[in-house]
């Protein structure tokens, strides 16, 4: 006989047992800070994000630093964290946005938001619910994504249907606690090239699971 199916709920009760002090691991003190590190994270580790807003933040504490260098100096700034010239193009126009309509600092709503330069569903839910505890959305990203196929609570492809469908399974209380405790999840043990399912949680459970299919 086969085992029910996983239900977010019950996958959300089991990690937050295991990871219950998972949260957003970018490092930040203002609003602002947390948007531009979201902004540098894109396929980038928070480790290595961390490492460069150490003196970015010390340099830029408001939009208009950001506005009044070159670009080549902001790049030069976050060369680091990869794919720097579009970092810095959505990190520049973002800010130009912020001082034009939102009074230098990032908005409170995902409508304002996704109205920044490279700032999407997932960034917005991100600075939203964690600079302002203002939950809109769950941040979805490919870590999580795969996290989501292998525990089989979805089968969207896209970030924003995925998204949609774990909005509707899930309580609006857990959407923000969702994406850091796959994000732990998936560091600690369901990782993307070797998943350690005979440590796993969900070991008997997870239609991915190694231990299941080598016992079927
Ligand atoms: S059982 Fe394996 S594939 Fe499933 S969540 Fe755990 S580590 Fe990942």
């Amino acid at each position: 006989m086969s085992s029910p199916r996983l239900s977010v709920e019950q996958v959300i009760k089991d990690l937050k047992k295991l990871y219950p002090k998972a949260k957003c691991t970018l490092d930040w003190q203002a609003p602002l800070d947390l948007l531009v590190a979201t902004i540098l994270s894109a396929q980038c580790t928070d480790k290595r994000v961390n490492t460069v807003t150490k003196s970015l933040f010390k340099k830029y504490k408001t939009a208009q630093d950001y506005v009044d260098v070159s670009i080549k100096e902001l790049e030069n700034d976050i060369h680091s964290c990869g794919t720097f010239h579009v970092k810095a193009v959505s990190i520049q126009e973002s800010c130009k946005i912020l001082i034009k309509e939102f009074d230098s600092e990032p908005p409170k709503t995902m409508e304002g938001m996704i109205k920044l330069k490279g700032v999407g569903r997932k960034t917005g839910a991100v600075v939203l619910g964690t600079a302002y505890g203002v939950i809109e959305g769950i941040p979805i990203d490919t870590h999580n994504i795969r996290l989501i196929h292998r525990l089989g609570l979805s089968e969207k492809k896209t970030q924003s249907a995925i998204e949609k469908e774990m909005m509707k399974k899930t309580e609006q209380k857990h959407w923000a606690a969702l994406s850091h405790l796959l994000i732990a999840h998936g560091r600690a043990i369901c990782t993307a090239r070797n998943p350690a399912c005979e440590k796993c949680v969900f070991a008997h459970t997870c239609p991915s699971s190694t231990v299941r299919k080598r016992k079927s």
